[in-house]
């Protein structure tokens, strides 16, 4: 058990626990929509184009950054659209998508090509672009490409492996581990060997006692050990599981690499096992269903791309009006209705019914402070409410507003209701907004001061020039002068002494 604890958070019970955690394949979808923007970077272009017939695994879009990972077909069929849809986020904007529709068959790219089974032969550059190729963004939610973090945290000291849910109510995690226990040792293993780490460590909540044991039980590395950690919301945070796990405390703006820790989410390990040992790209996820419009909460593993309403046909939902948001009960974005398709970092799709979860009026602050002792970054919830509300943004950046993780903690707590979340993530836009301005009025200004620059350079040149002209000019005339002179005292001369010799004839 972890020795030491985190400040705050909340001891919350899962309130709509999966009858069964088991991960649940579902059939294929006839369709499937991908994105081609990702999370950081430019959009991938497709390089497939409508009628196109694509195998599941096939690249469709590509992308020349570096940083970024291309796109896979995640079933075999015919591209039959590549056009602008909607995307799982409040704003309701939306994205270019190349949509598949199924021919029922699955049939896969050839995977022996490049195939790095023998790994350990293989160069850590050589396993970090496979991974890349092989579109693997973090799979806890947060969807930054895994490449780059991997090589981010190359000379780590201890690699991390998240296997605590990021919110309660969700549960793919554990269904991930209960069907992939050995791929998540085996993946941990090929970490070790493109990263310095020494160690790996499995942190775990206490409340998964199945989970454990399965990874115990396949466990046979003593480099590799498993620690439960106490089931708390906001444990599975990466600056707060590196703090609990490790006693290790991530400094304001900086991450677990910048403290020798590799920190990834056990699907994301998944996901590079498969890709690394198995050459299989990056085409599906584990998803949770819940919420209180569903009657038996569910986990899937889906394709990426299938809709939201394929998934939510195979579970049961109360009758009525629902509410559907992305991710879970704490830090969930509520969405416009179901017509959205799943993502590299949708790790749960929350139906709650619409009357029963109506927002409670805010009312005033009664400075309780309550919020202040569930912060688990530290902050003061109370401080940065008042500061957003009063748009005073410099000074709740001063407050540490950017090391706000948007847990919902102070939020839920709450005896006024006040939705501080919703005030701090105004602020943080407000605060990003203005970052970007100043940017642009700052390309401007050096704009304009270069253009001065120029056009000063230019008529001093200018100056300088003429001056070397008139000099010039003014050198050549003296010459000519001077030639001149000479000449003419040279004809002087001659003229002088032709007519001496003359006078001389005529004596
Ligand atoms: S918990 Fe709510 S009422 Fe209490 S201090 Fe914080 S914002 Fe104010
Ligand atoms: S939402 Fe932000 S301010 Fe509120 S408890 Fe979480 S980290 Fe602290």
């Amino acid at each position: 058990m972890s020795e030491f604890a985190f400040k705050g958070g909340l001891k919350l019970e899962n309130p709509y626990p999966a009858d069964e955690i088991d991960l649940i394949r579902i059939p294929l979808p006839d369709k499937v929509i991908l994105p081609l923007q990702q999370r950081i970077g430019e959009q991938a272009k497709p390089i497939v184009g409508i009628g196109e017939h694509v195998l599941t695994g096939q690249v469709v879009a590509t992308i020349d950054d570096e940083r970024c990972a291309p796109v896979h077909a995640s079933i075999s069929g015919n591209v039959v659209a590549i056009d602008e849809q909607v995307m799982p986020h409040q704003s309701g904007l939306k994205a270019l998508c190349i949509t598949i529709e199924s021919d029922g068959k699955d049939d896969w790219v050839d995977t022996s090509i490049g195939c790095t089974e023998h790994y350990e032969l293989c160069t850590p550059e050589t396993i970090y672009n496979k991974i890349r190729v092989s579109g693997i963004v973090g799979m806890g939610g947060a969807g930054f490409p895994t490449h780059t973090k991997v090589q981010l945290a190359e000379g780590c000291h201890t690699l991390l492996v998240n296997a605590t849910e990021c919110e309660p109510g969700i549960t793919c995690d554990a269904s991930l581990i209960l069907a992939y226990s050995t791929k998540i040792i085996r993946g941990a293993e090929v970490l070790f060997h493109i990263s310095r780490a020494e160690r790996a460590i499995i942190a775990i909540e206490d409340d998964k006692p199945e989970a454990i044991a399965l990874l115990k039980k396949y466990c046979n590395n003593d480099r590799i050990s498993i620690e439960e950690i106490p089931t708390k919301y906001t444990s599975g945070a990466e600056k707060i599981l590196v703090k609990s796990v490790l006693g290790i405390e991530i400094p304001s703006g900086k991450f677990a690499s910048d403290v020798g820790v590799l920190c990834l989410n056990v699907g994301t390990v998944v996901a590079i096992f498969d890709a690394v040992v198995e050459n299989r790209p990056l085409i599906s996820r584990a998803v949770t269903v819940a919420g209180n419009a569903v009657k038996v909460p569910k986990n899937f593993q889906v394709r990426l791309g299938a809709s939201y309403d394929y998934l939510l046909s195979f579970t049961d939902l109360e009758e009525g009006k629902h509410k559907v948001s992305m991710a879970g009960m704490m830090m969930g974005i509520e969405l416009k209705g179901t017509n959205y398709s799943v993502t590299k970092n949708t790790n749960c799709i929350f139906v709650d019914m619409d009357e029963k979860s109506a927002p409670a009026k805010a009312k005033e602050c009664i400075r309780c402070g309550l919020c202040n002792t569930v912060c688990p970054v530290d902050l003061l919830p109370q401080q940065l409410y008042w500061y957003s509300k009063g748009e005073n943004i410099d000074k709740a950046v001063d407050y540490n507003l950017l090391d706000c993780i948007e847990c919902g903690c102070c939020s839920y707590v709450c005896p006024s209701r006040i939705p501080l979340v919703n005030y701090y993530q105004f602020s943080k836009a407000l605060y990003r907004q203005q970052v970007k301005e100043k940017e642009q009025t700052d390309k401007a200004r050096s704009r304009f001061e270069f253009r001065e620059m120029r056009l000063e350079r230019n008529k001093r040149e200018r100056a300088e020039m003429m001056e070397a002209k008139k000099k010039a000019l003014k050198e050549k005339m003296a010459s000519d002068k001077a030639q001149k002179d000479i000449i003419e005292a040279a004809v002087e001369r001659v003229s002088s002494s032709k007519s001496d010799t003359e006078e001389q004839d005529g004596n």
